[in-house]
């Protein structure tokens, strides 16, 4: 696929030599896609604001029913789709087919929006850039909740993983040439996109770095930024946690999409009276899971997005043992099956020093790190006080806990993971100041106790579409 999607067709937009999509379990190569650059931005851009006014006139329920129309075509091509995912991007099939009826969900979701008439973006051209570990379901969102809105997109997905992407646009049928517009390429490509004067509003998810350099280059223009970034962010285990529950919870938490999340809660606090506890199940939970080719079944745990990935994990785990922690499981790239892809094992790093690497960076990866402390007041202060942390809370007595929150000034907290899959505050809180592109739950949130999730690990009692 050497071409990129303007104006309702595929057109040859060349700047760079093509980037290769290769299968990270096995790599052998996909195919190529175009590094566009600016010159193909800029067509995209001019398609785009060529089909605003038309379609902003459309109505908001004729603009619904055409993204209700691209629910259903999405959903009939659910299995191509989620197979296409999993070779490129190593992601279990079970949770690619989770992506693909989720990025339905999106379209429907966007198409009531559209009829509430709440739907809302600053005039003109929308730019979404997208991050490797989701790629569908960003773009989907990005583009379902534009379109919602009566403004037009270009979308620029991740150079890693860009295939599903392109594929999507064949569920595109129906809708006015230029209203969706996709680019393809690595970060100039991204860079051109972000700054085209024509732009009005940048949809980011990525990288605190990158989403950083974006906002500060819109400073100095009218364009509105929205940032999706990264974050560490604090589990915290409580010793009346009900252990059952919470170690599944959070090891899915941790480790789908082979730890290559973006949700807040990376790095597990635990009550050192259970430490010792917490960590032998986790081990005995983590230890037994099947990693292998993404695209067999029951696999959990497929490779990391690249080589690039995989050594910066290994880095991280290295460090982290050198600082102090302590290795209870797996730290290293390995074969499964034999094959030659990113693979990394689940692992597990136990008494990690207070501001160790797990404490400070985001580690993307099958990486479980563990640091006990005291007692519940220790460990709120401890998180309320560090700048940037999200807190996600387990434990038996929620309204003791929400008391001590309330009077540390907790900015952003769960308890008992009561917002849905991801088991924390989702993803990049406090980075996201302009204003978050997902996140409609409350910072706020308390369940009595956490329930278990029929999509947690293992796979094997799961049903594919
Ligand atoms: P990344 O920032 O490296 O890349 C994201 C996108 O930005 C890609 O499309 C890339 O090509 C583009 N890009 C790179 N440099 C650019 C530049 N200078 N200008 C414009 N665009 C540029 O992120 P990644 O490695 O793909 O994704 C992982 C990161 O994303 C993690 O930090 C993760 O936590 C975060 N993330 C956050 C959320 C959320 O909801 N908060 C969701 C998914 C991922």
């Amino acid at each position: 696929m050497q071409q990129i999607l303007i104006n309702g067709a595929w057109v040859d937009a060349r700047e760079g030599p093509p980037l290769e999509i290769v299968n990270p379990a096995t790599l052998e190569r996909l195919g190529t896609v175009a590094n566009c650059g600016a010159r193909g931005v800029a067509l995209a851009v001019g398609a785009a604001g060529a089909a605003l006014p038309g379609w902003h006139a459309l109505g908001a329920s004729q603009r619904a029913s055409l993204l209700r129309e691209i629910a259903v075509r999405v959903r009939t091509r659910l299995r191509e789709l989620a197979k296409l995912l999993t070779e490129e991007s190593g992601k279990p099939l079970c949770e690619s087919s989770d992506c693909v009826e989720a990025v339905a969900a999106l379209f429907e979701g966007g198409a009531a929006l559209a009829e509430s008439g709440v739907a809302q973006a600053p005039a003109g051209v929308v730019a979404a850039i997208t991050p490797f570990n989701f790629p569908l379901l960003f773009m989907a969102s990005a583009i379902a909740s534009t379109l919602a809105a009566g403004r037009t997109i270009v979308c620029k997905p991740a150079q890693q993983n860009p295939l599903a992407c392109l594929r999507l646009v064949d569920s595109f049928q129906g809708l006015p040439a230029g209203v969706i517009n996709l680019v393809t390429g690595g970060p100039d490509t991204g860079a051109a996109l972000a700054t085209h004067p024509d732009i009005t509003h940048v949809k980011f998810t990525g990288s605190v770095e990158v989403g950083t350099a974006i906002a500060a280059a819109a400073t100095t223009s009218n364009r509105c930024v929205e940032l999706e970034l990264g974050c560490v962010g604090a589990l915290v285990v409580c010793r009346d946690a009900d252990l059952d529950v919470t170690v599944p919870a959070l090891a899915w938490a941790r480790l789908f999409n082979g730890g290559q999340v973006c949700t807040s809660g990376k790095h597990i606090y635990v009550e050192r009276s259970i430490a010792a506890d917490f960590v032998e199940r986790m081990h005995q939970c983590i230890g037994f899971l099947d990693v292998d080719d993404p695209l067999k079944r029951p696999t959990d745990l497929g490779p990391l997005i690249s080589l690039a990935s995989a050594h910066r994990v290994e880095d991280q785990v290295g460090r982290a043992l050198r600082e102090g922690a302590k290795l209870i499981l797996g730290g290293r790239r390995f074969r499964p099956s034999g094959l030659p892809g990113h693979f990394f094992q689940p692992t597990i790093l136990a008494d990690v020093p207070e501001a160790g690497v797990p404490v400070r960076e985001e580690i993307l990866g099958p990486v479980v790190t563990v640091t006990p402390f005291a007692d519940l007041p220790e460990a709120i202060l401890r998180c309320a006080r560090a700048p940037r942390c999200p807190i996600a809370l387990y434990t038996g007595d929620p309204h003791g806990a929400l008391r001590l929150l309330k009077e540390a000034a907790a900015r952003e907290f769960r308890i008992n993971g009561p917002s849905g899959g991801a088991m924390g505050p989702f993803g990049g809180i406090y980075h996201g100041e302009v204003r978050r592109l997902l996140d409609a739950a409350s910072a706020h949130d308390m369940a009595v106790s956490v329930e278990r999730k029929a999509w947690w690990f293992p796979y094997r009692a799961r049903e594919i579409a």
